[in-house]
């Protein structure tokens, strides 16, 4: 394992502590379309143990995304509520929502996200300065981090001088930056090739493997969700195991 990553010393696939570092309880969100209410969630539960890998596979439309902002504090659910490490946050000021969200989640969407007029390396860096991290530490975590994802010779680059899978990649580091135990990932590969996307996804699932972090990956490929350790999806409002 790599030191950047020694900080994140999980690092077990099984559950092995009582409570889930993420769990989804009894969570509700409608949608009103005209007239009508759609249930995208209606009582989901969903309980993710530290070190887990979890494959969010649904069509488009099922709520996959609805699901990853409400399990990463981005929405609030209409009802239920979601519990990181034990910690009921519904009722929690949003002050203390961030603050949780910060420090113990990552989130990774589709496109990359990130800023245009930073470099790779800046990129990464200012999470960890929001966080309180000095410029010089956040730098050296930043530049660590980078190389493991093989980018270390693209630090001063800014995102338009890479390639789809290099963003990517990039967006990927600035998503563990500050060390979260739950990284959540919207279909993190869909907008790259296939061959690509396979790098990217290999490169994330052993970032994955060393750090021990829980993770849900949305994705519609089933060959990258067969590698991880469940596979979940929506029916009917509810989180359902597949297999
Ligand atoms: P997925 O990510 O699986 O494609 P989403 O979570 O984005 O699905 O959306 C689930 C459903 O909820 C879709 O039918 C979508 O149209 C609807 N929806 C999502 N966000 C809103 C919104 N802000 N207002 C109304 N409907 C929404
Ligand atoms: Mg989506």
């Amino acid at each position: 394992m790599s030191d950047v990553m020694a900080d994140q010393d999980v690092g077990e696939t099984q559950p092995q502590e009582e409570i889930p570092i993420l769990f989804l309880h009894q969570v509700e969100r409608t949608y009103k379309q005209g007239d009508a209410t759609l249930h995208i969630l209606n009582n989901a539960e969903l309980a993710l143990w530290a070190g887990q890998s979890v494959a969010l596979v649904a069509p488009s439309g099922a709520g996959k995304s609805t699901l990853l902002h409400i399990a990463g504090l981005l929405e609030h659910p209409d009802h239920g509520d979601v519990y990181i490490d034990g910690q009921a946050t519904a009722a929690l000021a949003d002050s203390e929502r961030t603050r949780i969200r910060r420090n113990e989640v990552g989130f990774i969407y589709q496109s990359h996200r990130l800023l245009p007029e930073f470099t790779a390396l800046e990129n990464v860096v200012m999470p960890q300065m929001i966080r309180g991290l000095s410029r010089a530490e956040a730098k050296k975590r930043g530049a660590e981090l980078l190389d493991y994802l093989g980018l270390g010779n693209r630090l001063n680059h800014r995102p338009a001088e890479l390639s789809g899978g290099e963003q990517q990649r990039v967006a990927i580091a600035r998503a563990v930056a500050n060390a979260p135990r739950i990284l959540l990932a919207d279909e993190p590969t869909g907008n790259l090739d296939v061959h690509t996307a396979e790098r990217v996804f290999d490169t994330l699932a052993q970032l994955v493997r060393a750090s021990g972090l829980a993770t849900i990956i949305a994705t519609h490929n089933m060959e990258l969700a067969a590698r991880m350790d469940r596979r979940v999806t929506i029916k009917d409002g509810l989180v359902v195991e597949l297999e």
